[in-house]
């Protein structure tokens, strides 16, 4: 296993963060980490990183523990921030020497060119970071968290903030890097994870929903999903007596997600809830159960 997270509790004073989380990703793998914004999983990914300690439980890189062995676990993970911070005063090269030579790598110079060449930054080599595009910055903060070579890459959010023609660059570049080494890549977006990831974890309100490879998670139980729209708001538990209707989701005050573990097509029942507690229909689709769809059924708070 390339990391071990065994029961994390992060209290921020009395807020729960992260609440009694688990899991476990094997050497290779590429995992997408998935919530929406405030779900705890930058908190998850600076405990790993051993950016900040852990209220309770344990988390090990690479059989090394967080807490009794963090030098270790930092020779072995490469950790681009959710901000990524960068010298705007400092020209690419002059920036990953220095970091070349906080992780006291031998060879700094032929290291530093290696990098560059292999994130891409050559034509913008010369320049000050803060003469760099945003694709071309995250570009330097990539070459920062792999300079060392590190097993275990932990990517916050990478492509936030991209424009299209950068998000795909940079996708490509994750997709590369991470055919030798175990990637964990947050993400609020989606598709993100059905463009690079083996597997999803799911976090929402610092506990995890789901677990599980991505094609697995769009064929759960839940057979349909059927996206509703009323002329006006209605109570969940009305919705959930509806026949065959096994999970109801709150999209807004008047549309909702239906799910049905049955093959049997809901809609007949939903008009006729709809005639019964005289509601209009306004829009009534089936939707394929898309990961997307997955996700807010699994993060939406009803
Ligand atoms: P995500 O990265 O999924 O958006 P975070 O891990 O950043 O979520 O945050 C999870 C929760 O913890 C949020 O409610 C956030 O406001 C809170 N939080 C994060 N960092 C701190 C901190 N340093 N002090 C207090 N609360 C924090
Ligand atoms: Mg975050």
């Amino acid at each position: 296993m390339s990391i071990e997270v065994s029961n994390v509790t992060k209290l921020y004073g009395e807020q729960r963060a992260l609440d009694d989380v688990s899991f476990g990703i094997k050497k290779g793998n590429i995992i997408g980490f998935l919530g929406p914004n405030g779900a705890g999983k930058s908190t998850m990914m600076k405990i790993i990183s051993c950016y900040i300690p852990q209220s309770a439980g344990s988390v090990k890189v690479c059989g090394f523990d967080v807490a009794e062995n963090p030098m270790e676990v930092k020779s072995k993970v490469g950790y681009l921030p959710e901000h990524n911070p960068l010298y705007p005063d400092m020209y690419v090269r002059e920036y990953l020497e220095f970091i070349a030579g906080i992780h006291k790598l031998g060879n700094r110079k032929n290291r530093v060119d290696e990098m560059i060449e292999q994130v891409g930054l050559t034509l913008e080599r010369k320049k000050k970071i803060g003469a760099l595009s945003k694709g071309y910055r995250q570009r330097v903060g990539l070459a920062q968290a792999m300079i060392h070579d590190p097993e275990v890459l932990i990517l916050d959010e990478p492509t936030t903030g991209l424009d299209p023609n950068q998000i795909v660059e940079i996708r490509n570049l994750i997709r590369t890097v991470g055919k030798e080494r175990t990637v964990m890549l947050s993400t609020h977006i989606m598709q993100e994870v059905d463009a690079i990831c083996d597997r999803v974890i799911i976090i929402n309100h610092g506990k995890i929903v789901a677990d599980d490879k991505s094609k697995n998670l769009r064929s759960t139980q839940i057979k349909q999903v059927i996206r509703v729209e009323f002329d006006s708001t209605i109570a969940v538990n009305l919705l959930s007596n509806i026949k065959n209707v096994s999970d109801v989701k709150k999209l807004d005050d008047k549309t909702w997600l239906l799910g049905s573990d049955s093959d049997v097509d809901i809609r007949p029942n939903i008009f006729e809830f709809a005639v019964n507690n005289k509601l209009s229909v306004l829009t009534i689709q089936k939707e394929e159960d898309k990961l997307e769809d997955v996700f807010k059924r699994l993060t939406s708070d009803t």
